[in-house]
């Protein structure tokens, strides 16, 4: 693609866009009756429009039939989980019975650790990334901690290298042959929250599984984002929240994939509740558990219907747009971002901004991570005061990522026309 640096050529390619009319299914913020130009789906996804009305579908179901709205009506609750993991598991590149939507993110990475993180002998060892989002790193430091192990002994990080901002997959992969007799688990985020690295998410599942490691992912800032594959790569595990591209609203409800073939292994410790018990039998209210086939098995307590409804919502626009519509427009749309950052940072006579993010496409989704060397948080207030929203990330980072559904070439054009005029 032939890129120019121009308001004319970005407003073509908005005309040539075949997902542009999905801009008018959210709701873009505005300040003084002008649309901002949102640049956070990777924090927080816009709402869609549908959203409101799918939430009082569900509070409507709860006046008119009480607790029988779990039974009764269009959409009994009972019923409402099966509307969410086909468009999901498409999303990620799962079976649809690999895939549960459940709880939180961190709260379910701590389940699945419960599953799949079983120190024993001289295997007790946890590979990961250094600064991993801070969540993350509590939860991995409190759950060695409960296997009464030392997190400082237990916990292997692999870091950049010296002047480097992003980890070579190289140096990820002879981390886990070197530990290879001592490693029970490498846990990776899919894309690192502050630099934007996407991980090669196939080569660390194939490293682990060959040292006899178990492979889990985080995957919260890569779904709904970069192509997944999570069943042909053999991923074991993975867990992923919905508020950020996935636009099902603040604190909205997580998800979780669990291979297949982990799914008849009753050898696996679970943290059982009734909501994962065998659903054709949940309410005789039995002693001893049985679980409910495949990965729903793994679920605890009664869901949020006003969730689910929230959650349903954003993905019937991913269904409707279409995986393959999504990921050519990101790719155009981030490559033209780009370009223009880039063409701004060779033509300024004094560099201000240095990528953090790599910019081979393999390596990114739609996030930008800048590094301001100069005038970092005074470039970032003045974008602000501009409408465009980024966000600003200490001690001196920018973070920004345009997302195909609700974001267009035009914006890409003006954010950096606004950043070359503050520059
Ligand atoms: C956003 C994010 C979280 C947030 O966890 P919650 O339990 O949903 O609050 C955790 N880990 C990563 C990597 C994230 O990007």
């Amino acid at each position: 693609m032939n890129f120019e640096n121009s308001l004319r050529f970005a407003k073509e390619m908005d005309d040539n866009d075949p997902l542009k009319l999905f801009r008018k299914e959210f709701i873009i913020p505005s300040v003084n009756g002008k649309e901002q130009i949102y640049f956070l789906g990777n924090s927080l996804g816009l709402q869609p429009k549908k959203t409101e009305n799918a939430i009082k579908e569900v509070l409507n179901q709860w006046s008119a039939y009480g607790v029988e709205g779990f039974f009764k009506g269009d959409k009994p609750w009972l019923y409402a989980h099966d509307k969410l993991t086909k468009p999901l598991a498409a999303i990620v590149g799962a079976l649809p019975h690999e895939v549960v939507v459940m709880n939180q993110l961190t709260v379910n990475l701590h389940l699945m650790l419960v599953s799949f993180y079983k120190p024993q002998g001289e295997r007790i060892k946890i590979i990961c990334e250094a600064k991993a989002f801070p969540s993350d790193q509590y939860m991995l430091e409190t759950h060695v901690r409960h296997h009464t192990l030392n997190p400082r002994e237990t916990i292997i990080e692999v870091q950049p290298r010296n002047g480097e901002h992003t980890i070579r997959t190289e140096d990820i992969l002879n981390t886990i042959e070197k530990h290879k007799d001592e490693t029970a688990l490498v846990l990776f985020s899919g894309i690192n929250y502050y630099t934007g690295q996407l991980f090669d998410i196939a080569a660390i599942t194939e490293a682990a599984h060959k040292a006899g490691a178990v492979a889990g992912f985080d995957l919260a800032h890569a779904a709904g984002n970069i192509d997944l594959s999570l069943h042909k790569w053999n991923v074991d595990f993975a867990c992923w929240c919905s508020y950020k591209y996935l636009n099902s609203g603040p604190g909205a409800i997580g998800a979780v994939f669990i291979h297949e073939k982990h799914h008849e292994d009753h050898s696996l410790s679970r943290f059982a509740g009734w909501w994962g018990y065998d659903q054709a039998t949940r309410f005789k209210m039995d002693k001893g558990f049985k679980p409910m086939k495949g990965a729903e098995g793994w679920q605890l307590s009664t869901p949020s219907f006003i969730l689910y409804a929230s959650h349903k919502a954003a993905l019937e626009i991913f269904e409707r747009a279409g995986w393959e519509r999504i990921r050519t427009k990101r790719s155009l749309l981030n490559n033209y971002l780009w370009y223009s950052l880039k063409n701004l940072n060779d033509t300024a006579s004094d560099k201000i901004i240095e990528f953090i993010t790599p910019d081979s496409e393999k390596e990114r989704g739609c996030q930008v991570s800048m590094l301001m060397l100069k005038r970092g948080r005074e470039i970032f207030n003045e974008l602000e005061r501009n409408g465009v929203m980024v966000d600003w990330r200490e001690p001196d980072v920018i973070r920004l990522a345009p997302v195909p559904l609700y974001n267009s070439f035009e914006e890409v054009w003006k954010f950096v026309d606004i950043l070359k005029g503050i520059l």
